[in-house]
């Protein structure tokens, strides 16, 4: 969404209130596997002895995959949005936002908070005991059958036993 703040980029104390639903795309990284529909991102912008500061929340669901058993999960994120708007980029300010034209995309702040709050790795629960590595089956439902993994240098020893 793009944000007109024509008005308020030049008057200190003035401010600009948001309130719409995003439509993410393309944000699928770490354990996320599927964006939700109805995100919600509400906050305010606000001009601080001429700098224009962006505060909000980015009320966001997504479906995780877990790390270990693969399992989906549907899950609400409360993100805080951060963000410093200027007119031209600057050394003192790297992450900035630009304002171009008057207008500031707020979708882009959302993607970046989203980006950097969204969890790289996720487990359905601490103690997931994850996927057998030899048959697949989903070891939280139970043992699989499968013998465990031999240590070779016990099948070495076995294999002498059962020779004698
Ligand atoms: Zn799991
Ligand atoms: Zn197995």
């Amino acid at each position: 969404m793009q944000l007109d703040v024509r008005e308020i980029i030049n008057v200190p104390g003035e401010r600009r209130e948001f309130d719409y639903q995003p439509s993410p795309e393309g944000l699928e990284t770490g354990a996320v596997a599927a964006l939700l529909p109805g995100w919600r991102a509400h906050g305010v912008i606000e001009n601080r002895a001429g700098v224009l500061h962006l505060e909000g929340t980015l009320e966001a669901g997504v479906t995780y995959e877990c790390s270990r058993c693969l399992k989906r999960v549907d899950k609400a994120l409360t993100i805080p949005m951060h963000a410093v708007l200027v007119e031209q980029e600057s050394e003192e300010e790297p992450d900035a936002f630009l304002i171009v034209g008057g207008m500031v995309d707020v979708d882009e702040i959302v993607d970046d908070a989203f980006i950097l709050n969204a969890d790289e790795r996720f487990l359905c629960s601490e103690d997931c005991k994850g996927l057998c590595s030899r048959c697949g089956a989903d070891l939280n439902e139970g043992p699989c059958g499968c013998e465990k993994e031999i240590d070779p240098r016990l099948a070495v020893l076995r294999q002498l036993l059962e020779t004698d």
